[in-house]
C-alpha cells in the first residue's frame, strides 16, 4: 500500500459513466513503479457540468485529468491553452496543469499512432477504411490526414455524420483525402486492399458476438483490421478478418498508450519498454475476464 500524505499529487478522469475505466489501474500502476507521489480517481461528471468540474479541479490544484465521453469536445471553452492538434481535432482527453488552468491534449490520436507504429502499421500512403464516425473514429480520421494516408473512407450507419467529419478533417489540412458514405454503400470503394479501423461501438462487451458488418465483400478489402475496442480481446470483427486471410489487432494498445503519454506529461517522465510492457500484461489479464 502506497503511503498518501501531504504531498500527494492527484489526478482523474472527468466522464460519464466512469465505472468501467481501466485508467485507475493504469496511471496508478504506473505511479507505483515510478515512485511518483500521486493517485489517480474517477471522477462522475453530469453532461453539462464539465465547466464546475474543470473550475473545481483548478482551486483544488488537481495536477492532471483526463476527460472522457461525453465531455472531450464540451470541455475545450474551458481550458486556458489548448495544443495545436488536439485544437484541429476538436477534442481533447488530457488535461495538464498550467499556471492559469488547464492546457489540453489529445493523447487518444497520438497513442493509436504510437500503437499502430508497434503493430507495424505505417499510414503514411496507406489506402484506410474507418468504420463509424463517433468521437473515437473522428480521432483515427484526423490521424489518418495528419500521418499522411493516400485516401480515407469512413463508413457509418448515419451517412450524413461520415460526411460531416471528412469535410471538416479535408478543411484542416487542406486535402481532399476523406470520403463519408453510407455502412450500406462500401461496394463503393474502389478494389484492393486496406488497412480497416473499426471505430464503432458495435462488438463491445458484452453484445461480443456482434460485428458492424457480416458483409464478406468488405472484408476481402482488408490486409489488416484494426479494432479500437479492447473488451473482449478478439471481437468479432477481428474474427472476420482473420478468416478473410487478414492481420486483426485489438484496441488495447491504443488504450495504454493514450494513458502512458498522459502520464508523462504530467510528470515530465519517460516511460521505457519494460514498464509499457507490464501495464500492457495488466490490462490484458484484466480484460480476459470479459472474454
Ligand atoms: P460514439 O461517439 O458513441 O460513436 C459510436 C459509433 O458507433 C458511431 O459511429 C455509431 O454510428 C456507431 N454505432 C453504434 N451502434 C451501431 C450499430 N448498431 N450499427 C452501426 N453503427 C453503430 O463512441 P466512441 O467514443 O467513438 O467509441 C467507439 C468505440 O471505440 C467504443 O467501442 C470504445 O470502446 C472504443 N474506444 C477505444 C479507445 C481505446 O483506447 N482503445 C478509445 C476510445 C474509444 P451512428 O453515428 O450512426 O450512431
Amino acid at each position: 500500500m502506497r503511503e498518501i500524505n501531504g504531498r500527494t499529487k492527484v489526478c482523474g478522469l472527468l466522464g460519464y459513466p466512469v465505472e468501467h475505466t481501466l485508467s485507475p489501474l493504469i496511471h496508478n500502476t504506473l505511479a507505483q513503479a515510478l515512485g511518483v507521489n500521486l493517485v489517480y480517481v474517477p471522477f462522475c461528471v453530469e453532461p453539462g457540468r464539465i465547466g464546475e468540474a474543470v473550475r473545481g479541479a483548478c482551486a483544488l490544484a488537481l495536477a492532471g485529468l483526463n476527460v472522457t465521453v461525453p465531455h472531450k469536445s464540451e470541455v475545450i471553452p474551458y481550458l486556458t491553452q489548448i495544443d495545436p492538434l488536439a485544437e484541429k481535432i476538436g477534442a481533447v482527453n488530457t488535461l495538464v496543469r498550467c499556471e492559469d488552468g488547464f492546457k489540453g491534449y489529445n493523447t487518444d490520436m497520438t497513442g493509436l499512432q504510437q500503437a499502430m507504429k508497434e503493430d507495424g502499421i505505417e499510414l503514411a500512403g496507406e489506402r484506410v477504411i474507418v468504420l463509424g464516425a463517433g468521437g473515437a473514429a473522428r480521432s483515427v480520421a484526423f490521424l489518418c490526414a495528419y500521418a499522411g494516408a493516400s485516401q480515407v473512407w469512413m463508413l457509418n450507419r448515419t451517412p450524413q455524420k461520415a460526411q460531416e467529419v471528412a469535410r471538416e478533417v479535408n478543411r484542416a489540412f487542406g486535402r481532399e483525402c476523406i470520403r463519408g458514405l453510407a455502412l450500406s454503400d462500401h461496394e463503393k470503394i474502389p478494389a484492393g486492399k486496406y488497412l480497416a479501423v473499426q471505430g464503432t461501438s458495435v462488438g463491445l462487451y458484452p453484445h461480443s458476438k456482434d460485428a458492424v458488418t457480416e458483409d464478406a465483400r468488405l472484408y476481402e478489402k482488408i490486409h489488416t483490421g484494426y479494432d479500437l475496442i479492447y473488451r473482449p480481446g478478439e471481437t468479432r470483427f477481428m474474427q472476420l478478418v482473420r478468416a478473410h486471410g487478414g492481420r486483426a489487432c485489438n484496441g488495447l494498445k491504443m488504450l495504454a498508450y493514450q494513458a502512458i503519454q498522459a502520464f508523462a506529461l504530467w510528470n515530465d517522465v519517460c516511460i521505457e519498454r519494460p514498464l509499457a510492457d507490464h501495464i500492457l500484461e495488466k490490462l490484458k489479464e484484466e480484460t480476459r475476464i470479459h472474454e
